[in-house]
């Protein structure tokens, strides 16, 4: 079968799926290649759910079917994956009796065979005879780091798809800088805020749990700026190394106006809250008394 295209990302690969599936031309059987942490699992199960979703957005991911296969309890989705170094025989001879049978529910039953380069060659016979005689309604997903790595009369029946590994993930970073620019203009404001606004900035810092170490290490390398700033100024020399250098002026404004033991103050301030964060203390009353302290 002929490859159809180089792939960037499993989201391309979704898509061209769901082209295929939409036209009814999957192949029975498909292989994604990439490295580690390329998507190729997730993209499989995504699939999954994509030929068997019960809402029309499909892949909904809450109807029955989407919550079945997500949480690998779906009588027609099966996961196969290496038991020790190996994908064995008998892993291989045991989807075998139950793609004999005709699916329980399902549009479109899916095997994911996930690390097929385990195989040993046994198994990978099994597979082939399998994939020689595709069972009816039935799509067979391999994935595995290279299409090397499989015996070349496997791969002559399945058409491949290959996944890019993903470098960033650019929505994510812009966010970040987003993030990130806020939280600058909200600290360089501080000192003059009232209260009711520092404790909504308090709220509004605690509610994200994922966020609150980064976050703090942004608060961290504002203060840091400002004090490295300020003994600059002592020293009469200039300020270079910066690590938020499009907000230097302001730095350099708080830092002529901040005496050097209220920064450092400040700084521990951070320290003592990221230690506490560690050690499980309240999440939203270590925040608060946070702000205060930096606010002060
Ligand atoms: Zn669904």
């Amino acid at each position: 079968m002929a490859e159809i295209a180089p792939i960037v990302g499993q989201e391309n690969a979704l898509s061209l799926l769901s082209v295929l599936l939409g036209k009814g031309r999957v192949p029975h059987a498909l292989l994604f290649t990439g490295i580690e942490g390329s998507g190729k699992r997730a993209a499989a199960i995504r699939f999954a759910m994509m030929c068997n979703c019960l809402s029309p957005d499909a892949p909904c991911g809450k109807c029955r079917s989407c919550r079945n296969i997500a949480s690998f309890v779906h009588p027609d989705v099966h996961l196969i994956e290496p038991s020790g170094a190996f994908i064995k025989i008998d892993q291989i001879r045991e989807l075998g009796n139950i793609l004999a049978m005709k699916p329980y529910e399902a549009k479109m039953r899916v095997v994911i065979i996930s690390g097929a380069q385990a195989m040993n060659p046994e198994a990978s016979n099994a597979l082939l005879k399998m994939l020689e005689e595709p069972p009816d309604r039935t799509i067979l997903i391999l994935t595995a780091r290279q299409k090397s790595d499989l015996l070349p009369t496997i791969l002559s029946r399945c058409q491949l798809i290959r996944f890019m590994p993903v470098l960033q993930n650019i929505e994510q970073d812009e966010d970040m800088v987003r993030q990130h620019e806020r939280l600058l203009n909200e600290l360089s404001s501080l000192s003059s805020k009232p209260i009711n606004a520092l404790l909504a900035f308090a709220e509004s810092l605690s509610k994200d749990k994922e966020r609150i170490g980064d976050d703090l290490n942004i608060i961290l390398s504002w203060f840091r700026d400002i004090a490295l700033c300020r003994f600059s100024l002592e020293k009469g020399q200039i300020c270079h190394h910066l690590r938020n250098p499009s907000m230097k002026e302001m730095i350099e404004a708080q830092a002529y106006n901040m005496p050097k033991e209220r920064i450092l103050k400040k700084i521990d301030a951070v320290y003592s809250a990221m230690k506490n964060i560690r050690a499980n203390s309240n999440l939203r009353l270590t925040i608060d008394l946070l702000v205060m302290r930096l606010a002060g």
